[in-house]
C-alpha cells in the first residue's frame, strides 16, 4: 500500500470547496485544494458581487436550522480573516399572499419564531418606494435576511486555508479518481496523487467526476442585469433590502440595492432554464431576449431603479431533482465526499457546507441535520420528478 501524501484533497475551490478546504486545515488535517481554473472564475457559479441569505426559507423551513449555524460561521470567517463577507439589509419576499414565496417564507419565519413583518401594498410604498406592488400583493420583511459576497467568501476561504498549511494548487485539473479500500489515487493529467479521501466539489462539472450525478445534475444558463437607478436615495444599501418576487407562472425575480457603484443588480430564478453541454465552453454573449426579461421587469417592478443598463453576465446554476442539495459520501466508495452545487440557492449555505464536507471526510458523518441531501433521496426525488 502506497503512503499517503494528503489526508483529504478537496477538488474544485468555488463557494463549497473553498469552504470544505478552511474547515479541514482549520482542523489540522493535511490537506490538498485542486482548481481547473482560478478562485470564482467567470465559468464557475461563483462570481457576480452578491448572493442573497436569508432566515425565513420558503423552500422549507427545515432548512432554518442550516442557515442558522451558517450566519455563524459566515460571521466566524469573518472575525478569522478580517474580510467584509456577510452584510445584513433585512429580506422582502412580495408576491399575493398564496404564492409560494410568501406563505413558504412565513410559514418558516412562524415555524422558528424569526423576526418578520408583514407589509401592504401602502405599507411599502411609504417605507420601501423603490418596489412597485400590485394591489393584491404583500411583502414578508424578514429582519435578518441580506448578501454574502461571493469572490471575497472564496478569498476568504483560502486565504484561511493557506494560513492553516493547505496546499492549493491552480491551475490544476482532476481528470479521474479511483478510490479503493485505501484511500483514492486522483490523476492529474499524467501525474498521480495518493490521499486518504476526497471532497469533490466541482460545481457545474460535478458529472464529469461522478458519473452517477452526470444524468441528474443539470447546469443551466442564468444571466443577471446591473442598472443606473432612477432614484440614487430609495435604492441605496442601507434603504433597499435584498427581495425576491414572485412572478406567477414565469417563476421568480431577485435583486439587490447598489453594491459598490455596480448599480442595481437582478436577475430571474433559473432564466430561461438554457441547458449548459460543455461546462468548459465560453458563456454564450448575453443576447436581446435576456436582458428584454429583466429590463421588463425592472421598468415595471422596480421603476425607481429602472435607468440604464449597466451590464450583464452569465453564471451557471446546476439543478438537480427537486431543486435540492446532495451532501453525502458516495454509494460503494465511503473515501469520496460529493456535494452538489445546490440548485441555484446554495451560496448562503456554503459556510456550513463546508463543515458539513469536512466531517463527511473526517468522520464519514456529521451531527447537522442532512438526511434530506443523501443519494437516497435524491433518487427518490428523481424517480418523483
Ligand atoms: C447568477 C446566480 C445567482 C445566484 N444567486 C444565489 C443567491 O442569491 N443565493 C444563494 O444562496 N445562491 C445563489 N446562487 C447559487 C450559488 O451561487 C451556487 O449554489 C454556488 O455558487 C455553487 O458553488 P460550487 O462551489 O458548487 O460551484 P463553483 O463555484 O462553480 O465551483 C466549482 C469549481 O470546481 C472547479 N472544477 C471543476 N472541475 C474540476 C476538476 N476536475 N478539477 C479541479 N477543479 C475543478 C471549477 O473550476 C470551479 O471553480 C446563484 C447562482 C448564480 C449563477
Amino acid at each position: 500500500m502506497t503512503a499517503l501524501d494528503y489526508d483529504v484533497a478537496v477538488i474544485g475551490l468555488g463557494a463549497m470547496g473553498s469552504a470544505a478546504l478552511a474547515h479541514l486545515s482549520a482542523r489540522g488535517q493535511r490537506v490538498l485544494g485542486l482548481e481547473a481554473y482560478s478562485p470564482a472564475h467567470g465559468l464557475s457559479s461563483s462570481h457576480g458581487d452578491s448572493r442573497i441569505i436569508r432566515l425565513g426559507y420558503f423552500e422549507d423551513p427545515s432548512y432554518v436550522p442550516l442557515l442558522r449555524r451558517a450566519y455563524e460561521n459566515w460571521r466566524a470567517l469573518e472575525r478569522d480573516t478580517g474580510r467584509d463577507v456577510l452584510t445584513i439589509t433585512g429580506v422582502l419576499q412580495i408576491g399575493r399572499p398564496d404564492s409560494p414565496i410568501v406563505s413558504g417564507t412565513l410559514a418558516s419565519c412562524r415555524a422558528y419564531d424569526l423576526d418578520h413583518e408583514v407589509l401592504d401594498r401602502a405599507d411599502m410604498a411609504r417605507r420601501y418606494p423603490a418596489f412597485a406592488l400590485d394591489a393584491d400583493e404583500i411583502a414578508v420583511f424578514e429582519t435578518q435576511g441580506g448578501f454574502v459576497r461571493p469572490e471575497a467568501a472564496v478569498a476568504a476561504c483560502l486565504d484561511l486555508a493557506r494560513r492553516n498549511g493547505a496546499q492549493i494548487r491552480m491551475p490544476a485539473r482532476v481528470t479521474a479518481i479511483a478510490p479503493d479500500d485505501g484511500g483514492v489515487t486522483l490523476h492529474i493529467g499524467t501525474e498521480r496523487v495518493r490521499v486518504g479521501r476526497v471532497v469533490a466539489a466541482t460545481g457545474p462539472w460535478i458529472g464529469q467526476l461522478i458519473p452517477a450525478l452526470a444524468a441528474l445534475a443539470s447546469p443551466i444558463r442564468q444571466v443577471v442585469a446591473w442598472y443606473a437607478p432612477k432614484d440614487e436615495a430609495a435604492t441605496a444599501l442601507g434603504t433597499m433590502p435584498v427581495f425576491l418576487r414572485d412572478a406567477g407562472p414565469v417563476g421568480s425575480f431577485f435583486g439587490f440595492p447598489q453594491l459598490d457603484g455596480a448599480g442595481v443588480k437582478v436577475g430571474k430564478h433559473a432564466h430561461f432554464r438554457e441547458p449548459i453541454t460543455d461546462p468548459d465552453a465560453p458563456n454564450p454573449p448575453v443576447n436581446d431576449a435576456d436582458t428584454a426579461l429583466l429590463d421588463d421587469f425592472i421598468a415595471r417592478r422596480l421603476p425607481l431603479a429602472a435607468g440604464r443598463r449597466l451590464a450583464a453576465t452569465t453564471c451557471r446554476y446546476t439543478m438537480l431533482p427537486g431543486e435540492d442539495f446532495l451532501l453525502d459520501t458516495l454509494p460503494g466508495a465511503p473515501n469520496v465526499v460529493v456535494a452538489s452545487p445546490c440548485s441555484g440557492h446554495g451560496y448562503k449555505f456554503a459556510s456550513v457546507v463546508g463543515e458539513i464536507l469536512a466531517d463527511l471526510a473526517q468522520h464519514g458523518e456529521t451531527a447537522l441535520p442532512i438526511t434530506a441531501f443523501s443519494f437516497a433521496a435524491l433518487e427518490a426525488k428523481a424517480a418523483t420528478a
